[in-house]
């Protein structure tokens, strides 16, 4: 059995604070995961930084993105370029699919983010493209103001086929691994077949209070506006 975070911001997403290598540290020192997924909004470069640095702090990464579909937020892994936003779930899902990713529905149904709704994913997964493509579910986001949508994720999660996944949506370091995704084996290949299987477990769902994560995200944005982040590609 392994663990991973499937769902992280770095720097490369505007909300995000840190960069790809204060990542890959914390996750070797302050956790037991052996993957984690990059997924900065509609981007891909964190995460392909992410996979050439992984081996030398002893994880894999898989590489993805947080695509802003019309319908709302999509994370579509094991991807190598980036998905463009806006287009429909069923269009993101069949982009994705010719890319060879496989996709998460993150935090349905949540308040003051753009969130897929159930209706909406209930009909992603009632078309071909979503039975192949539209692997799993976030029946637990650790991210804030989620307490509610989480209940009923896992609710729709239990009730549907679909993989259940727990994510932890970093926007801070300190949040990386307080949510994790359980599958059998310890590789990306297995994992990938566990999602396409249905056959991931959530094993833990720890939450932080609102004010430690608003309190560590400004003081990780602070530190970020003094100190240059080396892992950022020079502006030219
Ligand atoms: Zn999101
Ligand atoms: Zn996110």
């Amino acid at each position: 059995m392994a663990y991973a975070d499937l769902h992280i911001h770095s720097n490369y997403s505007p909300d995000g604070t840190a960069g790809i290598e204060t990542i890959l540290d914390k996750t070797r020192k302050n956790t037991d995961l052996s993957i984690i997924a990059i997924t900065d909004h509609d981007e891909i470069e964190g995460a392909l930084l992410a996979e050439k640095l992984a081996p030398a702090y002893g994880l894999s990464v898989v590489t993805g993105s947080e695509v802003s579909t019309a319908e709302g937020h999509l994370l579509a892994l094991f991807i190598r370029e980036r998905v463009p936003a806006g287009m429909s779930l069923i269009d993101t899902l069949h982009h994705v699919e010719s890319l060879g990713g496989l996709c998460i529905a993150p935090h349905p149904a949540a308040r003051f983010t753009s969130s897929l709704s159930f209706a909406s994913i209930e009909k992603a997964l009632e078309s071909p493209v979503g039975q192949r493509v539209l692997a799993g579910v976030e029946a637990f986001n650790a991210g804030i103001f989620r307490s509610r949508s989480n209940g009923k994720a896992m609710h729709f999660a239990l009730n549907h086929d679909i993989a259940l996944c727990a994510n932890s949506d970093a926007h801070v370091t300190g949040m990386i691994g307080k949510a994790a995704t359980c599958f059998k084996g310890n590789s990306i290949a297995d994992l990938y077949r566990a999602l396409v299987n249905r056959e991931t477990y959530i094993y833990r769902t720890y939450s932080l209070t609102t004010g430690y994560i608003a309190a560590s995200w400004l003081h990780d944005k602070l530190l970020m506006s003094q100190r240059p982040d080396p892992s950022l590609p020079a502006v030219s």
